[in-house]
């Protein structure tokens, strides 16, 4: 039986982001088999320190690869750069069957021909000058010593036509298609090549990849072809739009994967607003890899560009955090935090951060305030504070005091005490806990604060107020 084998293919030439991470995940959920392989075919671009931070950001993720490199030194199965001898093998065929010819054509030419193709209203396109040099030509040419890249031949008025699973029935003129590259004049493979070669060599059934790519694929379609190798099926995703309505980049709000993960986003949450973005689920609640897997429907991936929105990652990052456990919260949190939070406090804190924060630094704010001396009221607080006045505070230390760390008994006195009720009894008490107006529930206030500091902060508010 024939496994559906998807593959990743990233050049190493920057940090992922998350339009590229989409298309990986994308690719990870649809396919049976799944394929990492590193297109470092710009030698000048390209870095192992791009792949080794794209092997840990795909490990992050959890998008476990089938096949690929397992650490950023670079080898002939999965790195292009090392697969020159695989390519020379079908450049030679190509060559042989005089479906590709050295073009000598020097940068200059070009530009001019293209310019004038555009003044005359045309497509710019190579018209095939060097496809008509007979072979006595092309040797004193290159006994000259002069550089070559080598062109694909396109066939003349024929049609390339496929099924693209996202945008349809696709069909190209091959006439609309210059003779192309498919060798660079310092011998290295152009992307439509090794690419499609690459694709077909290692079993690849689908190839999802971004909607910049549909019109590559005739090309490649015909390489394939020319050299009777197997075709992929295609699917070309529509792009992602930042919420400016231009394609996503870093000035409308992606991210490198590396920024989200030190801010602290759980990678499940960036799977399931990335796996939603112009793609369907029935089911709105927060779901597992698996489940992401289990449920993925090619077809329904919209053919118009999505948006992204950084309120859903938000979203999506809350309901992981409201579900993980202690011991995930736990690790998740800074190191300075931990350092601040008593060990018999710990379960506490993590209910605690669990239903209040949604980052990090928002436990960390947090475990200051309940665990450090520091409280200084802000303008806010210190009004609320005299409004309920010096009394309500006095009477709130009297309460404590006889209450210990029984909060019911605590607030059952203050009440009598005090006389006040319903905001004007939490108010002015969270405010004197906490120095905020808003947060963890007052109970949880009052049972996480040591019972001295907890007193020191009330008798503090009874100052402030009097
Ligand atoms: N290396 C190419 C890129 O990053 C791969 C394109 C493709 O998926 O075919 O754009």
């Amino acid at each position: 039986m024939n496994h559906t084998k998807t593959r990743f293919a990233p050049s190493p030439t920057g940090l992922l982001h998350l339009g590229n991470a989409r298309t990986a995940l994308l690719s990870a959920l649809f396919g049976e088999r799944f394929l990492l392989r590193i297109e470092d075919t710009d030698l000048e671009r390209s870095r192992s320190e791009f792949v080794a931070e794209l092997l840990d950001d795909m490990r992050w993720m959890g998008l476990a690869w089938d096949e690929g490199p397992q650490s950023a030194k670079a080898n002939a199965d999965y790195f292009q750069s090392k697969r020159s001898q695989v390519y020379a093998r079908y450049y030679e065929q190509l060559e042989l069957k005089g479906l590709a010819y050295p073009c000598f054509c020097t940068a200059t030419e070009l530009e001019v021909s293209r310019k004038v193709q555009l003044s005359a209203g045309q497509p710019p396109r190579y018209g095939g000058k060097c496809g008509r040099l007979n072979p006595e030509d092309v040797e004193r040419r290159l006994q000259k010593g002069l550089q070559a890249t080598l062109r694909f031949r396109v066939p003349h008025d024929e049609t390339v036509e496929f099924n693209d699973l996202v945008r349809g029935a696709q069909k190209f003129d091959t006439d609309d298609i210059g003779d192309f590259i498919i060798r660079r004049a310092d011998g290295t493979p152009a992307f439509f090549f090794c690419n499609a070669i690459d694709d077909s060599l290692m079993g690849v059934t689908h190839v999802l990849r971004g909607e910049d790519h549909l019109s590559n694929t005739p090309r490649q379609l015909l390489i394939l072809k020319a050299l009777g190798l197997p075709a992929p099926a295609y699917a070309h995703i529509s792009l992602v739009l930042g919420d400016d309505g231009a394609p996503l980049s870093k000035r409308n709000g992606s991210r490198s994967l590396n920024q989200l993960r030190e801010e602290g986003y759980f990678p499940l949450a960036l799977l399931n607003m990335l796996a939603r973005v112009g793609h369907h689920y029935e089911n709105e609640g927060l779901l597992s890899l698996n489940e992401l897997k289990q449920h993925f429907d090619i077809s329904h991936l919209g053919k118009s560009p999505s948006r992204f929105d950084i309120a859903h990652l938000q979203h999506w990052q809350e309901e992981v955090v409201r579900v993980a456990d202690d011991e995930t919260l736990w690790q998740w949190l800074h190191k300075e935090t931990q350092a601040l939070v008593p060990m018999q406090k710990h379960v506490l804190f993590m209910d605690i951060v669990r239903t209040n924060c949604v980052f990090p630094n928002q436990a960390d704010e947090w475990a200051k305030i309940l665990f450090t001396d520091e409280l200084a009221p802000t303008v806010e607080i210190a009004n609320i504070a005299r409004q309920a006045g010096e009394a309500f505070f006095l009477s709130a230390l009297d309460a404590a005091t006889a209450a210990g760390e029984d909060f019911n008994t605590f607030m059952g006195q203050l009440k009598a005490k005090s006389g006040a009720k319903g905001k004007a009894l939490f108010m002015p008490l969270r405010a004197a806990l906490s120095g905020r107006t808003d947060g963890p529930e007052l109970a949880k206030l009052y049972q996480a604060l040591e019972p001295q500091l907890l007193r020191k902060r009330l008798a503090e508010y009874a100052g402030v107020a009097g």
